[in-house]
């Protein structure tokens, strides 16, 4: 199976005028092949950003998201600027403003990187066909992805279903390329095409304005997230087989948005992390790390896989199986407790009170906070699948669905449906010290390890210090753990026999 829009279908001729490069998943200047081949081509490059909310099928933006995305775009335009190439900003269907933007400037040609999404295909496929009808250039690049999805198939020429042999395999299929450096661009375009300008985007939020918690706990930007690779490659990486699963640490490369976001490739990851394994060629701990690390990469890699066989992924269970499954009604006082960190489990409140404060969750939690929702609460993924969509800063239209489906049990190689994590013993094993509870559960402040994992458990003089600032205290538990599993497994059985 190939992708709508996989491969050149015209040839470069004869330069005619600019070049249009349309920036989309891929804020960055270097290792971006649609920028490079635009350069190459010769004459001015008009950088085009288009947010479209409105061409069908397209998911519009979570709230989070769309805070990173104003500040990405803010970053990318300064860099172009800088080089004398202004950035041209508009909204509307992808296709009008293309259209629009390839009148305006009588542009010989669009370079675009691809997407992966069923509905950006096609907005894709009918932008490139309608301009190789108006005998225009229109080529488009792999650069989010270090296999495309069609390249990477079983012996019998079918998708992979499991990761271990999709995993393996990509890894025969040889080295990934070198990443690009950034291009010399030419002079900008002579006369400026017609911008919004980016606050025209209303991409934040304004009343209130609750970005403050992701202000301070993110960088967004090609510059920052060519440094957190680098920092993470050359002082992190060997411990974070130990240390990936320690939610108080800083254990992973935490450069989940910067790859959403396209601010760095994975062929930039892919070689940094290469390179200091080579670097060091003896020292196996390393060694183990970087296929460690590297293996997380090819997690990326699989969801995409899911998503392009997939689409509607983040709406349909891919084990059918589920779909008899017995939701219950997701009672909305009992969803606004999970949504913001009042369950009474510390490891759930902390980790979804991280989310809506900072915009980021640490992986651990995530699964934890995930099989909380799907099997001790039995709300359907789809409701948390949403939630996360709306307040990851990363959040991710291949990873997001693929892993909600992974925890619940429904997806491709998902972790079995009775794999219930208990939220108890998962915090006294990740978070002994309960410096990660403490830190976002300031109602626990005061309370030590291990009763900080149990709250409950707690002498009388330590409940009181345990109320909180508000006088409302600490929630006492909303669910019973064991009885809550005993139903859930109950109910997958029911499934299967009903
Ligand atoms: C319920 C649930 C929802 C998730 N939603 C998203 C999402 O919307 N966007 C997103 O990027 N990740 C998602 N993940 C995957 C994972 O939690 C994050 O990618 C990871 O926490 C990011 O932190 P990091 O960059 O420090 O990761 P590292 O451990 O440093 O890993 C490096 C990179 O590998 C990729 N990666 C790591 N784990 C996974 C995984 N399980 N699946 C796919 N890619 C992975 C990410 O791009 C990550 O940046 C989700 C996981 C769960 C359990």
């Amino acid at each position: 199976m190939r992708a709508n829009d996989d491969a050149p279908t015209s040839t470069p001729s004869a330069p005619a005028g600019s070049s249009i490069v349309w920036f989309r998943d891929d804020l960055r200047l270097s290792d971006n092949p649609a920028l490079t081949a635009a350069v190459e081509r010769g004459g001015p490059v008009i950088p085009l950003f288009v947010l479209d909310d409105e061409s069908p099928g397209i998911r519009p933006l979570g709230g989070a998201a769309r805070w990173w995305l104003h500040e990405s775009l803010s970053r990318l335009a300064a860099a172009l600027e800088e080089r004398g190439t202004p950035m041209v900003i508009r909204r509307g269907p992808a296709a009008d403003v293309v259209r629009d933007v390839l009148r305006e400037s009588g542009a010989g040609a669009v370079f675009w990187n691809r997407r992966y999404g069923q509905a950006a295909r096609d907005v894709d496929a009918a932008i490139k066909t309608a301009g190789v009808d108006a005998g225009l250039e229109m080529h488009s690049f792999d650069a989010a992805l270090l296999f495309e999805p069609w390249t990477v198939t079983n012996s019998s020429g079918d998708p992979f279903h499991v990761f271990t042999p999709f995993w393996r395999h990509c890894l025969t299929l040889g080295e990934p390329r070198a990443p690009l450096p950034v291009p010399p661009l030419a002079p900008a375009h002579p006369d400026p095409l017609a911008t919004d300008r980016l606050e025209d985007l209303a991409l934040l939020p304004t009343h209130p304005d609750w970005a403050g918690g992701l202000r301070e706990a993110n960088d967004p930007g090609e510059a920052a997230a060519l440094r957190r690779l680098d920092e993470f490659a050359r002082n992190h990486l060997s411990a974070y087989p130990d240390q990936r699963n320690d939610p108080a640490a800083e254990g992973t490369s935490r450069l989940s948005p910067h790859l959403r976001w396209g601010e760095v490739s994975p062929f930039q990851v892919w070689h940094a992390v290469m390179s200091e394994a080579r670097r060091d060629a003896g020292n196996e701990q390393l060694q183990q790390a970087t296929t460690a690390f590297l293996s997380e990469i090819g997690w990326r890699e699989f969801c995409y896989h899911q998503l392009f066989h997939s689409p509607d992924i983040a709406r349909r269970n891919l084990n059918a199986r589920f779909d008899a499954f017995e939701w219950k009604d997701a009672d909305p006082a009992v969803l606004r407790a999970w949504q913001f960190g009042r369950t009474g489990f510390p490891l759930v409140d902390a980790g979804m009170r991280a989310l809506w404060r900072d915009g980021t969750l640490h992986n651990r939690v995530r699964m934890v906070v995930a099989s909380f929702l799907i099997k001790n609460l039995r709300i359907d993924w789809r409701e948390g699948e949403e939630w996360f969509w709306d307040t990851l800063v990363d959040a991710d239209e291949a990873n997001n669905p693929a892993n909600w489906q992974w925890v619940a049990g429904s997806g491709a190689d998902a972790a079995p449906f009775f794999r219930v994590f208990n939220p108890v013993l998962q915090s006294h094993k990740f978070d002994a010290q309960g410096d990660y509870i403490r830190e976002y559960v300031p109602e626990l402040a005061h309370v030590p390890a291990p009763q900080v994992h149990e709250p409950w458990t707690l002498q009388q003089d330590l409940v009181a210090k345990a109320e909180g600032e508000d006088g409302g205290g600490y929630p006492a538990p909303i669910i019973d753990l064991a009885a809550s599993r005993r139903e859930a497994l109950a109910a997958f059985d029911r499934t299967a026999t009903g």
